[in-house]
């Protein structure tokens, strides 16, 4: 590879993907119809290899999208009555939100300090807002709600559609998946796979709210997935590249549990490491709050510079700043698919020029 990306997404693929690819073609899963028995086989395969492998509850379903934009649509399209409430602290967060206006659905929002958690008692969701949306892990600042924050969310909006967008932390980080009606994610972050592919896991209740609505206009209205997901299968000819690169990838996977312990036990030992410089500060200050995959470091625009144009000198491709915080911050992965020793030869390159 010739530089080793700790870029938060589109991120580093997982170095078995060479040989996932090649088994792809040699088994001929790539020339297959897409409603061919061969492929229905791996369809069905990667569902319950995902239901296993990242905790999902079993009465949950689950569908493949081309995005986690197409999933911010189809919530809005195929599972929001009226109006959806949107609460964030970062960029994705706010464009969800927007997205869901664009498509004609009434949006309430709620924003919210990066420092703090999401201050539950305090929101004022409108009666007509049947989904509640959150931003599990915000990419943009290297936030993440608690799954104890989603746990109250949960109690205080029982009677209403909660929707996560997991993006960045779905496959890295264990997710309390009972605690909300609709997951999603693309697979371009935590899983470490070529992009072009999303995810989406609905509870039965988030199924019973898509029949309810009925809505049937679009390629990709939500009953039509479910439909055809049921008979494994897809409303259009999916991406089977990328359905095969995820079975391979699940298959291969230790339980989520031990890979949210990895994630975690490295995010530390990057804390540990990061506070000793002067050079930089972590963006956010609030332990509590901080992401385990996504690592922020804020400093001044001219060592931002310096930092992003060294490393890539040097063969490494760091997070630039997102949005608001796109001039004076950097952003690091700590994705399950990095090797620990490109971590050591990113910390080495760190030491020598910026200590
Ligand atoms: C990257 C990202 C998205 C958008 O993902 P696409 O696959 O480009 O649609 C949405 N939400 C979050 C939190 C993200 O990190």
């Amino acid at each position: 590879m010739s530089h080793i990306s700790f870029y938060p997404g589109p991120s580093r693929v997982n170095a078995k993907v060479t040989e996932y690819f090649y088994d792809a073609y040699m088994e001929g899963i790539l020339s297959e119809n897409h409603r061919s028995a061969a492929f229905m086989k791996l369809f069905k395969k990667t569902k319950k290899l995902l239901k296993q492998k990242l905790d999902v509850p079993e009465d949950y379903e689950i569908i493949f999208t081309s995005s986690a934009t197409e999933c911010w649509e189809i919530i809005a399209q195929s599972l929001t009555a009226k109006a959806s409430f949107h609460v964030y602290n970062g960029a994705f967060g706010n464009k969800w939100c927007e997205y869901a206006g664009k498509l004609g659905v009434e949006t309430h929002a709620a924003s919210f300090d990066i420092e703090d958690s999401i201050p539950i008692k305090l929101l004022a969701v409108p009666d007509e807002a049947d989904v509640v949306c959150v931003t599990q892990n915000e990419t943009s600042n290297g936030t993440q709600v608690s799954d104890v924050e989603l746990t109250i969310l949960r109690r205080q909006f029982a009677d209403r559609l909660i929707a996560v967008d997991a993006t960045s932390s779905m496959a890295a980080t264990t997710l309390p998946f009972k605690m909300a009606d609709v997951w999603f994610a693309s697979v371009q972050k935590g899983f470490g796979l070529p992009s072009g592919m999303g995810i989406m896991i609905l509870s039965p209740t988030a199924v019973a709210k898509a029949e309810k609505l009925n809505e049937n206009d679009h390629y990709n209205s939500l009953l039509f997935s479910i439909a055809n997901s049921r008979k494994d299968q897809t409303p259009y000819t999916p991406n089977i590249l990328g359905i095969y690169l995820l079975y391979r990838l699940m298959e291969d996977r230790r339980p989520i549990e031990e890979i949210n312990r990895k994630v975690k036990n490295r995010f530390l030992d990057w804390m540990d490491f990061l506070n000793k410089f002067d050079s930089w500060t972590p963006l956010v200050e609030n332990e509590s709050v901080r992401s385990t995959t996504v690592i922020p470091l804020k400093a001044e625009p001219s060592v931002i510079k310096e930092l992003l144009e060294k490393s890539s000198d040097a063969g490494f491709t760091l997070g630039s700043g997102y949005g608001e915080w796109k001039e004076d911050t950097i952003r690091i992965a700590n994705f399950p698919s990095i090797k620990k020793k490109e971590i050591q030869s990113l910390r080495f390159f760190l030491k020598k020029n910026f200590d």
